[in-house]
């Protein structure tokens, strides 16, 4: 079964998602828990979020993939940014589980000058305050790309994040296929060497979702710059590989392309059509 949806707006609610998703054939999707850019969080309706969970169930949707907002950095050098990482992801864990055991992705963030390694312990400090042994959520680090100071540029700086965390059972990882591409992992012309070399620093048990893109830049640029599927360097036909890879089968694949509604809808389309079950 291949679980593929894109970013969907949160702006009216789950069950709209919901609804939207089944509009473009998608059986998951991913949505900002927040405003992206700012700090403001919505009140969210029960009833809301329970009528999504009946339709997501009736019509067999792979696991949510919630994002973290962008500004979210929990090894910022700035206490009050990094107060405000702690604060949001702590509210969004809370407010996750009105659609419980689904996947809540962010990015590990960006260590500003203060060092990889001083970032991992800020990212795993601010981990070791959020996360609760209740909660359902799988909280995901997201691989990047490596533009300016972010951490999460290697599989070994995620390897270490997870080593730091207490609760690390509620951890996994977003692979996202631009950002590794940029980041300098071969998925065009070595994705067994890219998924043994996962295995063998994080493990494969803990790769639970694919960000999927085409990106704008070749091999190593450092970049996160998003294309169409088929528009960038990585090309269609490495990106069908990546969905058809038997590792790789059965993960909610998002599309964070740059694209609206309907270009996603094609996207789903094209992708489902070259899916062999
Ligand atoms: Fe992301
Ligand atoms: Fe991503
Ligand atoms: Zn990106």
């Amino acid at each position: 079964m291949l679980y593929i949806g894109c970013h969907l707006s949160s702006s009216k609610g789950y069950l709209a998602m919901g609804r939207q998703a089944l509009d473009i054939d998608a059986n998951t999707f991913a949505f900002f828990t927040r405003n992206p850019r700012g700090g403001s969080a919505k009140a969210i309706d029960p009833e809301d979020a329970a009528a999504f969970c009946t339709l997501a169930e009736e019509n067999n949707f792979g696991k949510l993939v919630a994002h973290a907002p962008y500004t979210l950095n929990a090894c910022a050098a700035d206490e009050n940014i990094r107060r405000f990482a702690r604060e949001a992801f702590a509210d969004d864990l809370e407010r996750m589980e009105a659609t419980p055991c689904n996947y809540y992705n962010f990015h590990p963030g960006s260590h500003v000058k203060q060092g990889a390694d001083v970032g991992i312990d800020l990212i795993a400090d601010c981990l070791n305050t959020v996360l609760k042994k209740e909660q359902t959520t799988t909280v995901l680090l997201e691989t990047m790309a490596g533009k300016g100071s972010e951490v999460g540029r290697t599989f070994e700086e995620l390897r270490a994040i997870i080593d730091r965390t207490n609760l690390s059972e509620k951890l996994g990882v977003c692979l996202d296929t631009c950002h590794v591409w940029d980041a300098g992992y071969d998925i065009v012309n070595n994705l067994d060497g890219v998924l043994e070399q996962f295995d063998r620093v994080i493990g494969l048990d803990r790769l639970k979702t694919i960000h999927m893109n085409d990106s704008m830049n070749p091999l190593g640029a450092h970049k996160d710059r998003h294309a169409k599927i088929g528009q960038g360097h990585i090309g269609a036909e490495a990106l069908i590989r990546v969905i058809n890879h038997p590792t790789l089968k059965g993960l909610p694949v998002i599309l964070e392309t740059p694209n609206d509604i309907d270009g996603y809808a094609e996207e789903i389309a094209f992708l489902r059509s070259n899916y062999s079950d």
